[in-house]
């Protein structure tokens, strides 16, 4: 969940460094299968709250990710592609508005707050322009009229005319 709000800041230089590289690096190939963990994991190398190899905020960290995993019907252990994975976080947690109540005691909260109600009014603002742009003015069977859906949203169209 972290990675979708995710501007360069961290817990420091060498933090933000390593997680950046990891970043750039699932995002170069998403179809790349991620292992899930509650644990430390490969994100956590450079963290300074890596103690040896274990988190010294690990309870909070263990409820956070235990949560989203839930929320996206997934498993600790499971292996799935990145993007697979990136997209059931945002579909199950953030687009359901659950971000605030899994994570809102984290310290980066005031950073991913202002972020998520941003996401949302996007998501609203792209629907709002699909409707007055698209269907509205009567474009949609233009783009889509062959569509083997195309029996069920026409009648639906007509009606919202
Ligand atoms: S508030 Fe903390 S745990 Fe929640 S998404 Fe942001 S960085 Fe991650
Ligand atoms: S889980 Fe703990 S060690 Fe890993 S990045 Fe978060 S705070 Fe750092």
């Amino acid at each position: 969940m972290c990675f979708q709000f995710y501007e360069g800041k961290g817990y420091s230089e060498d933090f933000t460094d390593h997680m950046g590289r990891v970043i750039a690096q699932l995002e170069k190939d998403p179809s790349q299968e991620v292992k899930l963990t509650v644990a430390t994991d490969v994100v956590c190398a450079n963290c300074p709250n890596n103690e040896g190899g274990s988190c010294n905020s690990l309870d909070k960290v263990k409820r956070y990710d235990e949560e989203v995993l839930k929320a996206c019907n997934l498993v600790e252990g499971e292996e799935i592609s990145f993007a697979k994975f990136t997209q059931l976080v945002r579909s199950e947690t953030i687009d359901k508005g659950l971000r605030s109540s899994i994570c809102e005691d984290c310290s980066w909260d005031y950073i991913c707050r202002p972020k998520e109600k941003e996401s949302k009014r996007t998501v609203l603002v792209d629907s709002q322009l699909v409707r007055s742009e698209i269907i509205d003015k009567g474009l949609r069977s233009s783009i889509c009229g062959d569509c083997s859906w195309d029996y069920i949203c026409r009648p639906k169209e007509n009606e919202t005319k």
